[in-house]
């Protein structure tokens, strides 16, 4: 199945960070404290999720030509997802995950 491309502008139920559409990706997380929502289950966009739970970003990961990509766990059940970084991303955040090892193990 491929990603389903929702660009949409958000309220970030977090920080209440008022988020824009994206240019170039898709909005899917808040640029100011880059925590997401679970609401995709299989594949980006699908909004298929029944949890609904808030994924905190713990990690980025920098994975072959996708670039930089934010680690976001979900803090309800556990799912991680990657999510590219969009150009404003709050990067001072960014920075201080890349400092964070992590493995991406599937
Ligand atoms: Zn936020
Ligand atoms: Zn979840």
């Amino acid at each position: 199945m491929k990603p389903i491309t929702i660009n949409e502008q958000f309220h970030c139920e977090k920080c209440g960070e008022m988020n824009p559409k994206a240019v170039k990706t898709c909005r899917n997380h808040c640029r100011a404290c880059l925590w997401s929502k679970h609401v995709d289950e299989s594949v980006p966009g699908d909004r298929n999720s029944v949890c609904n739970g808030m994924m905190y970003p713990m990690a980025v990961t920098t994975s072959g030509k996708k670039g930089l990509q934010i680690v976001h766990e979900c803090a309800k059940c556990k799912a991680r997802k990657l999510n590219k970084v969009a150009q404003d991303d709050n990067m001072e955040l960014i920075t201080k995950l890349s400092q964070i090892p992590y493995d991406v193990q599937p």
